[in-house]
This record gives C-alpha cells, sequence and structure tokens, in this order.
C-alpha cells in the first residue's frame, strides 16, 4: 500500500510568520488544550483550531486560505487565547490566515459583502426607515450619524497593514 507523503511548506510558513499575529503559530505543540474551550469545535466536527494549527505548521495553504476554508468557521471569543500554554495565541493565527484569504479574494462572498458595506456605511446592517421606527417604539435611543470619511481614512490607511514587517524586512 503506498503512503502518502507529506512535505511541509516552509514558504507558505515564512508568509505567514510575516503577517501580523501569524508568527506565534511556531510554538504550537498540539496539545489541543484550545480544542477543550472552542466553542465553534464543540458546534460542528469541521472546525478544530488544533487542526487549524497543524496545518499552519506544515504549510497548507489551500487548506487553510483557499476557497471553503474551515478558519470561517472560527467565532473571535478568544477562549483559546486566554487558554493556550505555548503564547500561541490562536485566533491571533486565524485572523492573520483571514486576512491573507481577504488579500486572495477567497474569503467567503457574504462576509466580503458585509465588509464592503461597513466600509461604505459604516455599519453592518442597513439601516431603514423601519429599523429606526422600530427602535423608537422600544425605546431605544437615535442612532447616531457615523463620521464616514473618518472611518474611510482608517480603513484606508489599515490596508497595507496585512504584509507590513516583509515590506520592513525588505527595506
Ligand atoms: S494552539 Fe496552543 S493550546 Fe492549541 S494545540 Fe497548540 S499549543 Fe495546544
Ligand atoms: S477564538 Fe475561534 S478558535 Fe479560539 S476558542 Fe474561540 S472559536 Fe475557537
Amino acid at each position: 500500500m503506498s503512503k502518502k507523503k507529506i512535505t511541509v511548506d516552509f514558504r507558505f510558513r515564512d508568509k505567514l510568520n510575516k503577517v501580523q499575529g501569524g508568527k506565534h503559530h511556531n510554538y504550537c505543540y498540539q496539545c489541543s488544550a484550545c480544542v477543550a474551550v472552542c466553542p465553534a469545535a464543540r458546534f460542528t466536527k469541521n472546525f478544530n483550531p488544533r487542526i487549524i494549527l497543524l496545518k499552519a505548521l506544515l504549510g497548507m495553504e489551500e487548506e487553510l486560505i483557499g476557497e471553503n476554508s474551515a478558519i470561517w468557521l472560527c467565532t473571535n471569543c478568544y477562549s483559546c487565547y486566554e487558554r493556550c500554554p505555548q503564547d500561541v495565541r490562536p485566533i491571533e493565527v486565524i485572523i492573520s490566515l483571514k486576512n491573507m484569504a481577504v488579500e486572495r479574494r477567497t474569503a467567503p462572498p457574504n462576509l466580503t459583502k458585509l465588509s464592503e458595506n461597513i466600509g461604505k456605511t459604516g455599519v453592518s446592517v442597513t439601516v431603514t426607515s423601519a429599523v429606526r421606527r422600530m427602535r423608537q417604539e422600544l425605546g431605544l435611543p437615535e442612532l447616531k450619524d457615523i463620521p464616514i470619511e473618518e472611518l474611510q481614512t482608517i480603513l484606508g490607511e489599515q490596508e497595507p497593514q496585512i504584509f507590513q514587517e516583509e515590506e520592513k524586512n525588505d527595506k
């Protein structure tokens, strides 16, 4: 029976090392403490932070930042950050991977639309007159106008930061 060989893709790992929050993946020793506290792993068998870290250690680029990656099932709850004995900060590694996927344009279309909406309007859902009316009926305060130009300036400044360390190192 032929055995499937696994080759570590160090090129992808180098790339991940240079993304903000990515380099801590190197410290993972696969203990599974993060899995024990992960609500997403409890909810679905398709997501497991230890496996995400294992794939990062193996440099499995397509599995991690290709289309339909499991990374998008993470709820960003930060429980794993607290629990990991190795200071891997799994959530931050996952956010780095998400940022890489966005750069590659492989993020789920609904999330891309959501973030575009935030960039344009400052909110994730459209605030219609019906929403405003309902808030009034519920006794909720009026929504404040969002300083959209300030937000767009911040977002514009944030955009190139993903590979900032790489750029610095290249100089
Ligand atoms: S990320 Fe931390 S808690 Fe999770 S398997 Fe690796 S070392 Fe263990
Ligand atoms: S941040 Fe993500 S990976 Fe970490 S415990 Fe929460 S859902 Fe799981």
